[in-house]
């Protein structure tokens, strides 16, 4: 499939056309931004990490009857995605309490959420991605009340089915973000699914392996991308946590 021209360029993904209008290509950068992009920098080899890791959860998705937007790899830092009309919005599910839930209610990391937490927020870097309602949503006439309903069904699919897969990896899935798009009359789940995304404590000692250690300094960035390509990629763990 044929590169072609340059369609978006986000702060961590370059979208280009193909010659199929209704196929892009989403090639995944090494750059890392946070608290809206006003840190910035490079973690070594992040792009092919996470290209890596969101075509192994992706098509684990499909698997489980969730539709995305993924059509193939295409290499190290390429795959091959339906074209999306984005709906403005970013979902946030979260099963333990950590960032944005933790500051805005100002309470402690580390509390189990039962049951999950479920956000909408509006997608606009210039205000930050704030967190709204339904009722936003369809007075704005961003989504449809049925569509909200769909989506919201479709994260909590992708929730339970993305716990037992980091459960059997001695991970716990802390939260994620998801972003969906319109394809047609279909609505796909779209984006990418990696550290970048989603919060990963290993089992136990709760060792962050997530773009929380580029935000918060932590140090072994690197190294975290790379475990957790390692996780995803190998055989389940055995049930014990692993020694650090
Ligand atoms: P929080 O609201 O706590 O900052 O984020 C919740 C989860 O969604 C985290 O796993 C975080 O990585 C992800 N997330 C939320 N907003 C964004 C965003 O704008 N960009 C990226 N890459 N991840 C986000």
């Amino acid at each position: 499939m044929e590169r072609g021209e340059k369609l978006y360029e986000g702060k961590a993904k370059i979208l280009y056309a193909t010659e199929d209008p209704k196929l892009v290509i989403q090639y995944f950068k090494d750059d890392a931004t946070a608290f809206n992009a006003q840190k910035r920098g490079t973690i070594m080899d992040k792009g092919v990490c996470n290209n890596r890791i969101s075509t192994t959860l992706f098509t684990y998705l499909e698997g489980r009857g969730v539709p995305t937007h993924f059509v193939r790899q295409l290499d190290d830092r390429s795959m091959l995605v339906k074209r999306l009309a984005i709906v403005p919005l970013e979902v946030t599910i979260r099963n333990i309490t950590a960032g944005g839930m933790a500051k805005l209610l100002g309470i402690e990391e580390g509390i189990v959420l039962t049951p999950p937490v479920f956000e909408w927020h509006y997608k606009s870097d210039a205000l930050g991605d704030p967190l709204i309602n339904d009722d936003h949503i369809i007075a704005m006439g961003w989504a449809t009340a049925q569509e909200l309903a769909h989506i919201r069904a479709e994260s909590f699919k992708v929730n339970d089915a993305l716990k037992a897969f980091f459960n059997q990896r001695q991970l716990d899935l802390v939260d994620f973000k998801l972003e969906f798009g319109r394809f047609g009359q279909q609505i796909l789940l779209g984006d990418e699914i990696s550290p970048d995304t989603m919060r990963l404590w290993e089992h136990g000692t709760r060792r962050k392996l997530d773009k929380d250690r580029f935000r918060r300094d932590l140090g072994s960035v690197e190294e975290a991308y790379q475990e957790v390509l390692r996780r995803v990629l190998g055989e389940a763990q055995p049930s014990t946590a692993r020694a650090t």
